[in-house]
């Protein structure tokens, strides 16, 4: 088993520092990917420092991967050997249960298993991201990843991109719609480029006046500082959905205000914090408050087709991995425009 480089995070208090991990060689239905570029999602500082609590250290975040196959398994069918490649969140699930039957992978009535920090189901014990140089997948959980875009900034659509397509999908958001994303950062700058591509009249709610000029160029309608009494007076019982992606403790019930009559609110954002939410808040104009996790892999692979039918990327920084504490930081200060991506050549 060939070692590799990698950056691990030891416990939950230390920086992020060079590590060496163990991949397994390609089994028969193994795809094995040079990584070249992955993506830093907050779910990675959310884990490395242990916020959702379950984290086994030595942990290697990572779950925005693209890269180049270097070497399938004998079974292998839909990759070869210097294809473009792709790894989102998950590696692994029962492949059997009705979800996983029904391409909802993610919902696994027997636990999926995570890109990092997941179990892996041979028993060979916690999974590994993509702040390391390869990765070995089974074929079913690698996607397809189009050379027409380029590859550095499809990275993010891996998580972000999945996870703001998939609860805009499954809610047939569209035109003649009204449309708020909550919180621009890495899911909210996608959620606003895709809302936008579905045809859906789209508002972008945030608590950084800085960022109107951007969230107009990304696609938005419209542009609502949170803060600003008299804008949200007037936004007030308008929005047909919300798609919240603040990943920081929040007041639900503000933004629930937001709603009209049947509305939606969709939290894609995971604050550690549990919600306090009056049945009333939802009782008056029959609105409901409901989760997504990321997507499954067939609509993750439809989301990658959409996005490269549509010329859809993330708008990146391409950092190198000694970097990666700096960029943790500057993230939870909401300092990133709008997805940092490691160059993983700098590892
Ligand atoms: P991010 O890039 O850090 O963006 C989060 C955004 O939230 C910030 O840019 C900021 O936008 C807003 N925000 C931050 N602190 C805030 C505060 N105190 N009050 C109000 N707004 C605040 O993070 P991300 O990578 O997009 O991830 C967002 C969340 O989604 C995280 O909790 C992550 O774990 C979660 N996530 C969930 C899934 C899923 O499957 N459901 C998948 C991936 C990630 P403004 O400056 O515009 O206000
Ligand atoms: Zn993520
Ligand atoms: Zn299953």
């Amino acid at each position: 088993m060939p070692e590799i480089k990698a950056f691990a995070a030891q416990d939950p208090k230390s920086p992020l520092a060079p590590w060496s991990l163990e991949r397994r060689d390609p089994k028969p239905d193994d795809v094995q990917i040079e990584i070249l570029y992955c993506g830093v999602c907050h779910s990675d500082l959310h884990t490395a420092r242990n916020e959702w609590g379950g984290t086994v250290y030595p942990c290697v975040p990572g779950h925005e991967i693209v890269g180049r196959v270097t070497a399938v398994g004998k079974d292998v069918k839909n990759f070869k050997v210097g294809d473009l490649a792709g790894v989102g969140c998950l590696v692994d699930s029962c492949r059997e249960c009705e979800n996983c039957k029904d391409g909802l992978e993610q919902y696994c009535s027997n636990g999926m298993v995570g890109t990092y920090n997941g179990q892996q189901k041979d028993g060979s014990g916690n999974t590994y991201g993509g702040y390391s140089k390869s990765i070995v997948v089974r074929e079913e959980f690698v996607l397809r990843i189009s050379d027409k875009l380029p590859l550095e900034a499809v990275a993010p659509l891996l998580c972000a991109g999945i996870t703001t397509y998939s609860p805009l999908r499954h809610w047939k958001v569209g035109k003649g719609q009204k449309v708020a994303v909550l919180g621009l950062g890495g899911l909210g700058h996608m959620g606003v480029k895709l809302a936008a591509a579905m045809g859906a009249e789209v508002t972008m709610l945030s608590h950084t006046p800085s960022k109107e000029k951007d969230a107009k160029r990304l696609g938005a309608h419209h542009f609502i500082l949170t803060s600003n009494e008299e804008q949200i007076k007037k936004a007030m019982g308008s929005f047909d959905f919300i798609l919240d992606t603040v990943s920081a403790d929040h007041d639900y019930n503000f933004y629930l205000g937001l709603l009209r009559t049947n509305g939606v609110m969709v939290c894609v954002g995971a604050p550690s914090a549990p919600a306090q939410v009056p049945a009333f808040n939802l009782i008056f104009g029959r609105k409901s408050i409901a989760g997504s996790l990321i997507g499954g892999i067939p609509e993750t692979q439809e989301m990658l087709d959409f996005c490269a039918e549509h010329n859809i990327v993330s708008d990146i920084e391409l950092i190198a991995i000694k970097d990666i504490n700096e960029a943790y930081e500057r993230m939870l200060k909401g300092d990133v425009r709008y997805r940092f991506v490691i160059d993983m050549a700098t590892l």
